[in-house]
């Protein structure tokens, strides 16, 4: 097994990685979902002039000398409500209710705010001045009919939504999304409700990966899990190759029972590469299908398993949405010495906190790959380069965030 850094690794898969098509998705079913063409607002937004405060629409120059101490009267004729503008429009010596949110009426070019008056009745003592424009948001000041709001790319979240809707778009372009096998092989696995039997354990691959394929965007086709025999692994791969990309995770390693790559090689899926110098996930495979399938053979270690996906699959799977593959980065100081072997880089489950020189990182216990519960609370990985070995406390290390 010659191996590969991680680097080149990531290069060689984007390198064999296509684009999925597009597809018009309706607002509500477009959470999480990658723009695969600009969105525009189709509306000013505001639409129209309006109260940013509860008050009266005034005329300013009105109500230029108004002080507590000698308040300006005025006529309070109609009111303007938010969904229900006022029938009339402003005349000399009056003013009109308004709401926030609510259109200002003809006539009017201010709003006095509601704690500056004294209404009594059909009266409204006005204790203040206020300029021309006070208190009004002005339409398209946020955006204009046409202006561009999500460039293509980009992941639709919650305020992505929430601007869409106000500037009445309501479907989007996206890019379709990639369809992921997930395969768990192993004689040993069994459901978490089961008991388990001497030398049994439970399956937690098949319930940590999946999740891993939706963060990116992907959809989740099947999750099929198989005994160690050549033939299973062979219908059960042929069967994955119908997705987008293939992930099957361990029997890639070099033991007797390991079928995945036989298997792999007798349906002709060319091997790109096997081996990569990171620990944990030294036998990582990746190659492509006959008809373009992306296929990920990643170890069954259960940190392995996961850290390999976020390496590789993901990447991946976002490129294939016309998204950014790069993780986000930062770099941050180790806050205890770590340990490691010389050969391999290893990517250490940090928790970053953030320090007064800048983000720290602490490991978040035993760093075993089959010790998962370093997962949990791990807020990203710590790359330790290959050719070191003790890392003193205070080494900077470049950290991708999982999140
Ligand atoms: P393998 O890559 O098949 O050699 O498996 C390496 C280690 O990961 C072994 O200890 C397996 O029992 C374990 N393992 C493999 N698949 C899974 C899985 N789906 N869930 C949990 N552990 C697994
Ligand atoms: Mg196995």
């Amino acid at each position: 097994m010659a191996l590969i850094d991680i680097e080149t690794a990531r290069a060689l898969v984007l390198d064999r990685t296509g684009r999925t098509g597009r597809e018009v998705v309706a607002l509500r079913a477009a959470e999480g979902r990658f723009l695969a063409r600009e969105a525009a607002s189709n509306v000013d937004v505001p639409g129209f002039d309006n109260s940013a405060m509860d008050g009266f629409a005034v005329s300013a120059g009105e109500v230029a000398d108004a002080r507590r101490e000698a308040p300006r009267e005025l006529r309070v004729v109609d009111e303007s409500r938010a969904g229900r503008p006022a029938a009339a429009e402003l005349g000399r010596g009056e003013a009109i209710a308004i709401s926030t949110g609510a259109m200002i009426p003809a006539g009017a070019d201010a709003v006095i705010r509601v704690e500056d008056t004294d209404r009594s009745g059909d009266a409204v003592a006005v204790l203040d001045a206020v300029g021309p424009g006070a208190n009004i948001r002005r339409a398209g000041e946020d955006v204009r009919a046409g202006d561009v709001l999500l460039e293509t790319g980009i992941r639709i979240g919650a305020a992505a939504l929430g601007a869409l809707a106000a500037g009445g778009v309501a479907a989007v372009e996206c890019a379709r999304r990639p369809r992921v096998a997930v395969v768990l092989t192993g004689d040993e696995l069994v459901e978490p409700d089961r008991e388990l039997g001497p030398g049994q354990i439970h399956d937690s691959n098949a319930y940590a990966v999946p999740p891993l394929a939706t963060d990116a965007g992907a959809a989740v086709d099947s999750v099929a899990v198989i005994g160690d025999d050549r033939g299973t692994t062979t219908r059960a791969v042929e069967r994955g190759l119908a997705a987008d990309a293939l992930v099957v995770c361990g029997g890639v390693s070099v033991g007797e029972h390991d079928h995945v790559r036989p298997a792999l090689e007798a349906l002709e899926v060319e091997q790109v590469f096997w081996g990569v110098a990171l620990r944990p996930g030294k036998p990582t495979y990746f190659g492509v299908g006959p008809s373009g399938t992306l296929v990920f053979g990643l170890p069954g270690n259960p940190v392995s398993a996961m850290v390999t996906f976020l390496l590789f699959a993901r990447p991946a799977l976002l490129a294939m949405q016309g998204a950014d593959p790069g993780a986000s980065r930062v770099t941050a100081r180790l806050t205890t010495p770590y340990e490691k072997a010389r050969g391999r880089a290893e990517a250490i489950r940090v928790r970053l906190g953030a320090g007064a020189a800048g983000w720290e990182a602490t490991p978040t216990g035993p760093q075993g790959s089959h010790v998962l519960t370093s997962m949990l609370g791990a807020d990203g990985l710590a790359f330790a380069p290959a050719d070191a070995d003790e890392l003193a406390a205070g080494t900077a290390l470049p950290v991708e965030l999982l999140r």
